[in-house]
This record gives structure tokens, C-alpha cells and sequence, in this order.
């Protein structure tokens, strides 16, 4: 019997080797004022950006609108494909904007948190506030947090409107910063009316994915797919983990949930610092055993908006993520507003290669013991089981949905997996899957052995595999049916030639 050849990492990666391996771990970046010049939003597609987020936290849906259309302009340029993901507010509480963008707290000044001041009007004083009934939320003595946490501050005293504070840690704050109380306890409901208009510019948009911040239960979930189905939406609904109640359900919550994303801002400020690390292993875990999958949100490289090079912890923290299994990391301000929005996209990028090479992630003891419970399930673990067993060059899935190449990407594998598919929403889906790479791919023929030929055709002219090679395919007979797929078929390139 042969055993599987043990691979040794090496100890030096050069960029030149970098640059030759494929990476599975897919990175999401938010788009904003830094990516609105044409020439950053060019680079960091080219630099590896597979899905584009765009927060609607910040700016107007008309410019939403332009930065969507432009990603896909951009990465159609490139021949690649993005995935458009709408990340709505939710019922988070803000402070409004400062006149002059932003104010330095120091440690013990008063600073007024006033529900009835100005959204726009902020001063060293006072500032605004988004949720009117904060004022009756909080008494003498609560804690409240800013900035996911960076300030600190301690009501002093409620007064009508005012909620004034006394500033316990101070910082730069600027416009439109969140809230948070300390154990939670302040979010309204997790759709706001707010959101709900949001919904409707999702799917004009035709937003591949749909976020929904601070959902509690289950019911948020089907709520928001529900009026986007209803509004002609197609996109996948994720799920940010961000309260504590959210921990509490999350079993039924991941069920109704398309993605998960690890939301570790708000996260962290609720349940503490020190409980996000296991919990983001929990998540990771218990998303890909549900067949769902999951994103690595916040502070990934938080440095990046202002240096050129990440930290060692930041490091370290997106190739743990990458260990852990995660689909997606994700990048917030340091492509929407930071300095080196292209240079933490790249950064990201040889991070995660280099964490697949580790042999945790491309071996697999997960799902050994549990029923399948459809045939297409079935065909895609036997795909893995084999893919990972024989010196296997590529995955080549052809797939109406998708969900054949979604239930292969959550067993871990070296095995690039291709989601062949003729639908553009598809291929748009599959970015954010770990390990599967779209491709356009038109039926020409009804019969099943041309369709395959074809296909492995098409991955040679992409040069991801040469005569000689190993691929596995999986399909549906007949073809073009969703949630058809029934079988799976190895070749060696060359061997299904004719001529
Ligand atoms: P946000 O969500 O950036 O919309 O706040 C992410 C988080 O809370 O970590
Ligand atoms: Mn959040």
C-alpha cells in the first residue's frame, strides 16, 4: 500500500515561489473613498481581490451603485470574475460627523453624546447620535465604546438629550464611529426601515451576497432573505456574528444562514476580546460541518491604513484564520480608506498561500463520519476522498448552482477545484468559496463524454493542467439540471482524445 506523500514546507518562501502556488483562501476587500481612484481599484483586483463589499454603514446608494458596477468593469478587464457583496447597517448605533471630520479625546475631558444635536455638526463638545432612545438606554455608570472599542467612555450623568461622558480612554475620533455598551444589551431590531430600502438597492445591484450586521436569531435571517427575494434578489444571505444573543442561537442561525462572517468589531466589544480568538475556531468549525461557509472579518491588517507592511501579529492573525479553515478573510478600512489599500490586498495574498502550504490545511479528517444525505453530496465527497488520495492535478466540476462545488470546497485539500458553469451569477457565487475558482463554460453538446472533453480542454488552453495529468470531474446526467450532478470521472489528460 502506498502511503500519501508527506509534503515538507519549506523554510524560505521566495517571491518567485509565491508567485507559482495557487492560493484557495479568498479575500474580500471594501471598496471606498482609497478604492474610488480607478487606478487602486485596477491594482488591487489584479492583486487578488475576489470579492468586493460594499458598506452600507457609509456613503450614498448612488455611489454604491458606481462602485459595484465599477469592480465588475475592472475585473472583467482582467478576465476574472468579483462577487458583489451589499454589508447592511443594521440597527448599530453611530455618532454623527464631525465638521471638521474628526476630534482628539483625551483622557478625562466630558464629551456629550446629544440625541437631539445635529448629524453633521460635531465639535471637541458634543456630536450626534443615530438612535434617539440611547439617552433612556443608559444611566450613570454604563460603559459605552467607540470605534470598535478604541475610546472608551463613562456616563457621568444622562441629562434630557444629553448623554454626558467622561472620557476614559481617549484618540482620534471621526465621523460616523459606532457605539457599543459594554455586555451589549442597546441593538434595536436587527433590520432597520433603513435596511430594508437597503434591500432593494441589494438587488438592484444584483448583489451576489447580502450581509446583515447584528442578527439575533434565525428569523432575522429568513426576514432579510425574504425581501430580497421579494425585492428580485438573488444574492446568498451571510450572517455577522456580532452579538452576544447571536452566540446564543447560532446553531439555527448558521442553519438559515448561506455565510457566516466572523464580525470580531463588534464581537470583541460585546463578549470581550479575549473570547474571540476560540469562538472564531468554533465558527470556523461548525460552518464548514453545516456546508456553509465563512468569513474572517475585521482589523486583519488594521495597520495597513497606515503602513506599508503588516505587523507580525497581523500576520500571524490571517494565516491562523487560514488554518482555522476559513473560506474568506476580509479587509474593511484598509482598502476603504487606508493608505495602502493595494499593498494590504498583496499582503493578504502571499500570507495566505504560504498558511495553505501548512499540512493541517491540505488533509482532511472531516465528515469521515456522517451520512450524506443527497446524491450530488455523495458525489462530491467521493470527488475529495479521491482527490486527495491520488496525485490529482485539478477538480473539474461542471455545475448549474454551484453547491456541488461548495459541499467539495469544505473538506480541505491541496486540489484546485474549478467550477465550471455557463451562469455568471455562479461563478459570482463561487468566489468566496475556499479552493474553487470560476469558469465560463457554454454546454455545446448533449452528450456527456463531449461536455467532459471539452471541459478538460478548456483547463488545458488555461494552462491549470497538461497532458499527463490526473483530473477529476464530476457531472450530471442528463446534463443541465441543477442539483444533478450523478457522476464523477477520472481521466489523464490526453487519454480522452480521439485523435
Ligand atoms: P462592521 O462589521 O465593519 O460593519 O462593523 C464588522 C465587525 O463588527 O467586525
Ligand atoms: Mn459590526
Amino acid at each position: 500500500m502506498q502511503k500519501i506523500k508527506e509534503k515538507v514546507e519549506p523554510d524560505i518562501y521566495s517571491q518567485e515561489l509565491i508567485k507559482n502556488m495557487l492560493r484557495r483562501t479568498k479575500i474580500v476587500a471594501t471598496l471606498g473613498p482609497a478604492t474610488d481612484d480607478p487606478k487602486v481599484l485596477d491594482k488591487i483586483i489584479e492583486a487578488g481581490v475576489d470579492v468586493v463589499r460594499l458598506n452600507f454603514s457609509h456613503d450614498k446608494t448612488e455611489v454604491h451603485k458606481q462602485r459595484a458596477e465599477a469592480a465588475r468593469d475592472r475585473a472583467k478587464a482582467h478576465g476574472r470574475e468579483v462577487g458583489v457583496l451589499v454589508d447592511l447597517q443594521g440597527p448599530k448605533i453611530r455618532i454623527g460627523k464631525f465638521k471638521n471630520k474628526k476630534i482628539t479625546l483625551a483622557e478625562g475631558d466630558t464629551f456629550i453624546l446629544d440625541v437631539d444635536y445635529s448629524l453633521t455638526e460635531g465639535n471637541q463638545e458634543r456630536v450626534g447620535v443615530t438612535y434617539r432612545p440611547l439617552a433612556q438606554d443608559v444611566e450613570r455608570g454604563v460603559t459605552l465604546l467607540l470605534d470598535d472599542g478604541r475610546l472608551v467612555l463613562w456616563v457621568d450623568q444622562v441629562d434630557g438629550s444629553q448623554v454626558i461622558c467622561r472620557v476614559v480612554v481617549g484618540g482620534e475620533l471621526s465621523d460616523s464611529k459606532g457605539i457599543n455598551r459594554q455586555g451589549g444589551g442597546l441593538s434595536a431590531k436587527a433590520l432597520t426601515d433603513k435596511d430594508k430600502e437597503h434591500i432593494k438597492i441589494a438587488a438592484e445591484i444584483r448583489a451576489d451576497y447580502l450581509a446583515i450586521s447584528f442578527p439575533c436569531d434565525a428569523d432575522d435571517v429568513n426576514e432579510a432573505r425574504e425581501l430580497l427575494r421579494a425585492a428580485g434578489g438573488h444574492g446568498g444571505i451571510v450572517s455577522k456574528i456580532e452579538r452576544a444573543d447571536a452566540i446564543q442561537n447560532i446553531e439555527s442561525i448558521i442553519a438559515a444562514s448561506d455565510v457566516i462572517m466572523i464580525a470580531r468589531g463588534d464581537l470583541g466589544v460585546e463578549i470581550g476580546d479575549a473570547a474571540v480568538p476560540p469562538i472564531q475556531k468554533r465558527l470556523i468549525k461548525m460552518a464548514r460541518s453545516m456546508n456553509k461557509v465563512v468569513i474572517t472579518a475585521t482589523q486583519m491588517m488594521e495597520s495597513m491604513i497606515e503602513n506599508a507592511i503588516p505587523t507580525r501579529a497581523e500576520v500571524s492573525d490571517v494565516a491562523n484564520a487560514v488554518i482555522d479553515g476559513t473560506d474568506a478573510v476580509m479587509l474593511s478600512a484598509e482598502t476603504a480608506a487606508g493608505k495602502h489599500a493595494v499593498a494590504a490586498v498583496s499582503a493578504m495574498d502571499r500570507v495566505c498561500r504560504v498558511a495553505e502550504q501548512t499540512r493541517e490545511v491540505t488533509h482532511s479528517a472531516h465528515r469521515m463520519d456522517v451520512g450524506f444525505e443527497k446524491i450530488d453530496e455523495a458525489i462530491a465527497m467521493a470527488t475529495m476522498y479521491s482527490a486527495n488520495h491520488l496525485p490529482v492535478k485539478a477538480i473539474a466540476s461542471l455545475t448549474e448552482s454551484g453547491s456541488t462545488a461548495k459541499w467539495m470546497s469544505r473538506i480541505s485539500s491541496g486540489v484546485p477545484i474549478y467550477a465550471l458553469t455557463p451562469h455568471a451569477e455562479t461563478r459570482r457565487k463561487v468566489t468566496l468559496f475556499r479552493g474553487v475558482y470560476p469558469v465560463s463554460f457554454m454546454l455545446t453538446s448533449n452528450d456527456p463524454a463531449a461536455v467532459m472533453q471539452e471541459a478538460v480542454d478548456e483547463l488545458r488552453r488555461r494552462g491549470a493542467v497538461r497532458n499527463g495529468d490526473i483530473v477529476v470531474l464530476t457531472i450530471g446526467e442528463p446534463l443541465a439540471k441543477p442539483g444533478g450532478t450523478n457522476t464523477m470521472k477520472i481521466v489523464q489528460v490526453g487519454d480522452l482524445h480521439s485523435h
